[in-house]
């Protein structure tokens, strides 16, 4: 008997899911379906660099349909909701998918009118987003013409999508103004709902070093209540303001609204709550997630989803045989930092331990928390490796999806 696979959303997670998934099963055992609304592909962590002229559109984004193996189906449609009880997505055109094993793979949505003035006067003539691509695109002109004044980059709130982005945009803004002579008149400053430049206290430190080093300000436990582009301030709830010339902003994010049109899919955020070892859904045990729209305590990253799909391939298995799931995935998050000037720093961690110093993969390797050429280049090759491994669903040699411990140094082991 075939047994229907539906997936939610064919971007990072949902593609590399299908791609495992056809090679590991035959076509007369699975039959895989991939919905999405659209047939942009768009590699993420190049929105980065697009406002610097450091990469164009084209480089970044790909057919969505071409990215899958022969043997998928694909349905370009936008989810309206999901009839858990019923096991069955139902589609904006009134179309009918049924399932016997559901995933949800539909990442995040912006949601920038949730802040006052966000996107009022000033939206996207002195106030942007460089997370997405028409706003990363727009930002390029408005830096380019940015002569001096006042950068700010602003976390609205958490979750978001790549929480070291907003600092590597500090990191790369400090070196487009030195290399083009103006970094004296140009004040960057960086503001976050954090208490600190990271979540976590070691990297939280270099960062913070870095930041300082670079002559970046940053404002900590500020939690944005209004942008007033008009007037060029972000007010904080607590009543403190931050002026601005030009200012990045990185708008709260949620899950997929079609979640909160699901009966007991998804949380308050549409996130939906799973099994943060397994992947399975807490709704039903047909339904599993991957990648930003799951409600794990781990990062929403491209390199998260990738070491989830290996182990959701294993449990997709295990659930059609009647096997237990594997509860192997440990939280295991692996990002590049760009910092500028050729470097970048490279940070590995998971649930239970938090970013180290040393080296990755083992003790010989990528240096960990520390700037480096190599890191850099590594970071330059990701998109190499995103479209011609990680999305087609191959291994990344020797990086698996438990976090290694081999070349990490604990605090003890560190000379005080
Ligand atoms: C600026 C930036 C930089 C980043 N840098 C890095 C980095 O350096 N390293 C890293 O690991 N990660 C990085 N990321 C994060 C990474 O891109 C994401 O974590 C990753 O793409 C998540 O994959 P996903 O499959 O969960 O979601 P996505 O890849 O976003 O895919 C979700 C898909 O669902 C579809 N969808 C949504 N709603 C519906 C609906 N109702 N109906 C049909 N389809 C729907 C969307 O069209 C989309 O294709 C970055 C992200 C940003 C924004």
């Amino acid at each position: 008997m075939v047994r229907r696979i539906v997936i939610l959303g064919g971007g990072t997670g949902g593609t590399l899911l299908a791609n495992r998934l056809r090679r590991a099963h035959a076509e007369t055992e699975l039959a895989i379906t991939v919905v999405d609304q659209d047939d942009r592909h768009l590699y993420q962590p190049g929105l980065l660099f697009l406002p610097f002229g450091l990469t164009e559109v084209e480089a970044i984004v790909r057919p969505r349909h071409r990215q899958l193996h022969g043997g998928i189906g694909y349905r370009q449609q936008p989810v309206d909701h999901v009839d858990v009880e019923a096991g069955a997505v139902h589609l904006a055109d009134g179309t009918t998918l049924s399932y016997d094993v559901l995933v949800v793979a539909t990442g995040t949505v912006l949601v920038p009118e949730e802040t006052e003035g966000l996107t009022g006067p000033g939206w996207n003539e002195r106030v942007f987003t460089f997370y997405t691509l028409d706003g990363a695109e727009q930002l390029r002109g408005a830096l380019d013409r940015f002569t001096d004044g006042r950068l700010v980059v602003n976390v609205v709130d958490l979750p978001i999508k790549c929480p070291v982005a907003p600092r590597e945009f500090c990191f790369l803004a400090d070196w487009y103004f030195r290399q083009r002579g103006l970094r004296d008149k140009v004040r960057i400053t960086y503001v976050t709902p954090l208490d600190g430049a990271f979540t976590k206290p070691v990297a939280s430190r270099t960062l913070a070093g870095l930041l300082s080093e670079k002559d970046i300000e940053v404002v900590t436990d500020f939690n944005t209540g209004e942008v007033d582009g008009r007037g060029g301030r972000l007010v904080g709830y607590d009543g403190r303001e931050v002026p601005f010339d030009l200012a990045a902003v990185i708008p709260v994010h949620a899950g997929a609204s079609y979640v909160g049109r699901s009966t007991g899919l998804g949380d308050e955020l549409d996130f939906v709550p799973c099994d943060e070892h397994t992947l399975q859904s807490h709704a039903k045990p047909n339904i599993f997630v991957i990648g930003d729209a799951a409600g794990v305590p781990a990062s929403k990253a491209g390199s998260v989803t990738h070491f989830e799909g290996e182990v959701l391939v294993e449990n997709i298995g295990r659930y059609l045989a009647g096997a237990p799931l594997d509860a192997s995935y440990d939280g295991h998050a692996n990002c590049f930092i760009e910092t500028g000037f050729g470097k970048a720093l490279l940070i590995d961690f998971n649930y239970d331990t938090e970013p180290l110093p040393g080296h990755f993969p083992s003790t010989i390797g990528l240096p960990l928390l520390k700037e480096s050429r190599l890191n850099h280049l590594g970071k330059l090759m990701f998109q190499w490796f995103y479209w011609h491994s990680l999305l087609p669903g191959r291994d990344i040699p020797g990086i698996g999806s438990s976090m290694p411990t081999a070349g990490k140094r604990p605090p003890a082991e560190r000379k005080a």
